[in-house]
């Protein structure tokens, strides 16, 4: 059986990385086109990235080829009207991190042990392969997708010096809010917002003036998206950004990736189900993730803006996000092993946490 992946960004990169370690007897190529860049940001993960780094590669934090830090949680500052600050952590015994993402693109490349060809692929006919993983980044366009609800859709970058901290920190701001990540050699800032609500320049001015980043280097706006069909005719099978698209509050990008990874291996390789069953498992995950992050603006900030009072309006409608919520807090034990990993990628733990840190009254629908 051959596999080829296309592009070498992050989804490319693990896809590749998965299926050459846990399927020893598939033929697998990577094609790039090194005129088109990957993207620069998706620096920080959840702690199943690490896992994953250590049973294909035995990365170590000792070497740390990828300018890698550690990372414990995420710190809030400045959101819900409860407290100043909170903590949504990791287990104590288990740590994620951040790191420079063309770093470890490169390490995978030349470590993964698979064929890496540079080329530039428009048609799908122009692969000989029994799959296809189309990585190739944002689609060129979203008809065949479902946007998702979020109330960001633009980014400034921005870095400056090395900090020690060791969690994402993710500062309220009046626009939106701004990702502080720590990486070995500088920090990396995103301050993100409503296009609608705030133009890009008020946001560069706002970027300087509340945080103030040593130089602002970028900028772009995005959509909010899932593909309608994450598998085409039982053969291409979308991950990243060709996959779907949120904001990166909570980091969740890399950790759904490897999850459809997983679902895609269980149909081609163990052929225990379908891609009409996956397709359907993973658009159900993103749609929790989806809401899961939503929670977090419900509760507003310390601003009282134009974007804050837009984001607290909008509604999670899945009940069964409102259930493990109520079950979060009325179990005694939400750390048990039945209570784990049950909405999204999240523990019932973590409902209870964010509760803690964010909310002071009832948003039940
Ligand atoms: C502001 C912001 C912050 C983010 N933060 C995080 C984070 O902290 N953590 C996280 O996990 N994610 C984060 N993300 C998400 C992050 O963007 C994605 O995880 C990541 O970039 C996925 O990119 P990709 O692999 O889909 O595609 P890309 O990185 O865009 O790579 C596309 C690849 O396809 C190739 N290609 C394109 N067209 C062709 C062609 N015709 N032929 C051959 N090759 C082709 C290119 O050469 C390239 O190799 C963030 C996103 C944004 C916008």
């Amino acid at each position: 059986m051959k596999i080829v992946v296309l592009g070498r960004g992050l989804a490319g990169c693990f896809t590749a990385l998965h299926y050459k370690y846990f399927s020893p007897y598939v033929e697998v190529e990577l094609i790039h086109d090194s005129d088109i860049p990957t993207q620069i940001v998706g620096q920080g993960t959840l702690p199943d990235v690490p896992t994953m780094l250590w049973n294909t590669l035995e990365m170590n934090w000792y070497d740390n080829p990828i300018k890698a830090t550690i990372k414990t949680g995420i710190l809030y500052d400045g959101w819900g009207g409860k407290t100043d600050k909170w903590f949504h952590p990791f287990h104590l015994d288990s740590a994620a991190m951040h790191y420079d993402s063309h770093s470890l693109q490169n390490y995978i490349l030349e470590n993964g042990d698979f064929k890496v060809a540079d080329r530039n692929i428009n048609s799908y006919d122009d692969v000989d392969a029994d799959y296809i993983f189309d990585c190739r980044g944002f689609p060129p366009s979203y008809d065949d997708y479902d946007f998702l609800t979020n109330p960001i859709d633009s980014v400034v970058l921005g870095r400056g010096p090395m900090s020690n901290i060791q969690w994402t920190q993710a500062i309220a701001t009046p626009d939106g809010w701004c990702f502080v990540i720590p990486t070995l050699e500088q920090t990396s800032y995103g301050y993100l917002y409503n296009s609608t609500l705030t133009s890009r320049v008020k946001a560069h001015e706002n970027f300087e003036s509340i945080i103030d980043p040593d130089e602002i280097f970028h900028d772009f706006s995005f959509k909010n998206y899932v593909a309608k069909n994450p598998v085409i005719d039982e053969r291409i099978i979308l991950n990243g950004n060709r996959l779907f698209f949120l904001e990166p509050l909570e980091a969740t990008a890399l950790s759904v990736y490897m999850y459809w990874i997983r679902y895609t291996y269980d149909w081609i390789i163990l052929k225990n189900t379908h891609p009409k069953e996956i397709s359907s498992i993973i658009k159900k995950l993103i749609h929790e993730v989806e809401n899961f992050v939503l929670y977090h603006y419900l509760h507003g900030s310390k601003y009282e803006t134009s974007f804050w009072k837009t984001a607290k309006v909008l509604k999670i409608k899945d009940l069964k996000f409102w259930e493990r919520m109520n079950d979060a807090l009325s179990t005694k034990d939400p750390l048990t092993k039945e209570n784990s990993k049950d909405y999204g990628i999240w523990e019932l733990i973590s409902f209870k946490q964010m509760y803690d840190g964010l909310q002071t009254k009832d948003l039940n629908t």
